[in-house]
């Protein structure tokens, strides 16, 4: 292969958003208009959501990370309630539980896909009996690189253990999972979760700046997730508890009203970012398809590396939109460490990450508690590595990164 030069193109980060004229021209019609917060484009791109998704209800609030929280939130944990989450995550599925007042059971992972599959949930819920500790309420699967895990399976096991089951798609806008009868549907649609979470932070599928929601089929979770949203604040005539306070002599609400059965939190999103988040979705179905493409593109130019490099095995439950690229490096095998490759390639260009350190070797988690084994979690920590992919990308740009990383390893 061809010796790559430090300066091929402009250099490539492991994500980041693709934004057009008309996303500009949304933002600033927004910009132009009455309401920056709580009007018309958080509705709209509720309502895109729901359509997308096949979602009953869609919550959209703050960032990924406050729709983690809201769900942990609606879930009522009593302190000591324990949540199963699968180690190799981002540390906002697993803080979510802390944050809500409950405490975290790690799960591990299929060692060659990153997701926790039945075998890994039922391991995990046996340590869990066999520990002490408070109730097992609910388990929150991760979409992992926009695949998920046998989701029907799950959800069967999840049912017969009385668990909650709450899947943070951070990764997975776009992507669709295999029903029990065989067809897809897309994730978050609500038929087998409770809830389901979206992230659309820049490097995602689908970019707002900042921005997250739930998709739920549950009215009263959708109006529980709302009332959290705001303040814990209820303007619904129907639900006041105070009737002498509520409402006038002869009978007509105060209009200044409003009442707060429970504590809430202001994860509101601005109509400036759902004007945003609406542009996006509208291109939801050429981003994920642009995606795939490349993804398989990848796959193809990097063949000839294996065994020292393989992709990560494909999930026959899922037709992933890819939210990144992780590939399983030999690094031993092929004489340089991780962050040599990582240091070489920035140097030619090219951005790469590590998706993710698993959540249970934090500090944090390892004073609560302590030490453990998660095999899975990590011999595919240690082997993964995630190139370049966005929406942006071009063809080339995967044929260049293919041969930076064959030059890096000493096989180009
Ligand atoms: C990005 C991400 C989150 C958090 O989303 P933010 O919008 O960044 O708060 C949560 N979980 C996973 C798996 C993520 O990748």
């Amino acid at each position: 292969m061809r010796k790559i030069a430090p300066s091929q193109g402009p250099f490539l980060p492991y994500g980041r958003q693709l934004i057009e004229e008309d996303d500009i021209a949304a933002v600033t019609a927004v910009l132009r208009g009455d309401w920056l917060t709580t009007g018309p484009a958080v509705a709209a791109f509720e309502r895109a959501l729901c359509e997308a998704t096949e979602a009953r209800h869609a919550i959209a609030c703050a960032n990924g990370t406050a729709a983690l929280h809201l769900a942990a939130l609606a879930l009522d944990l009593a302190p000591g309630d324990r949540v199963v989450v699968p180690s190799v995550t981002f540390l906002a599925t697993a803080n979510a539980v802390r944050l809500a007042g409950g405490e975290v059971v790690f799960a591990d992972c299929d060692a060659d896909s990153g997701l926790m599959e039945v075998p890994q949930l039922a391991e995990a819920l046996e340590h869990a009996a066999a520990a002490p500790g408070g109730p097992l309420k609910a388990v929150f699967p991760v979409h992992l690189t926009g695949q998920c895990a046998d989701l029907p399976a799950l959800a069967a096991l999840a049912a017969e253990q009385g668990l909650t089951l709450v899947d943070d798609a951070a990764h997975a806008i776009g992507s669709r999972y295999r029903a029990a009868d065989g067809n897809t549907k897309p994730i978050g649609d609500g038929r087998l979760s409770a809830m389901t979470a979206f992230s659309f932070h820049p490097v995602k599928t689908i970019a707002m700046g900042e921005g997250g929601a739930l998709t739920t089929n549950d009215d009263n979770l959708a109006l529980r997730l709302q009332r959290l949203r705001s303040h814990g604040m209820v303007r619904e005539e129907r639900e006041w508890q105070h009737r002498d306070l509520a409402f006038d002599a002869d009978g007509s609400a105060n209009p200044w009203y409003y009442e707060m059965p429970e504590v809430g939190l202001n994860y509101r999103v601005t109509d400036i970012q759902c004007a945003l988040g609406l542009s996006q979705m509208k291109k939801l179905k050429r981003f994920a398809a642009q995606r795939r493409r490349l993804a398989d593109r990848y796959d193809r130019q990097l063949a000839g590396l294996a065994p020292l490099v393989r992709p990560i095995a494909r999930s026959a439950s899922s037709e992933a939109a890819w939210h990144i690229y992780p590939l399983l490096i030999d690094f031993a095998g092929a004489g340089i460490s991780r962050a040599r490759v990582m240091a070489r390639l920035k140097a030619a260009g090219i951005g790469s990450q590590v998706h993710y350190i698993p959540v249970h070797m934090q500090p944090y988690y390892r004073r609560r508690y302590g030490d453990l084994d998660l095999p899975g979690a990590q011999a595919y920590y240690e082997r993964t590595l995630s190139l370049p992919l966005f929406a942006g990308m071009e063809d080339s740009d995967v044929d260049r990164v293919a041969a930076a990383l064959a030059e890096v390893l000493g096989r180009g």
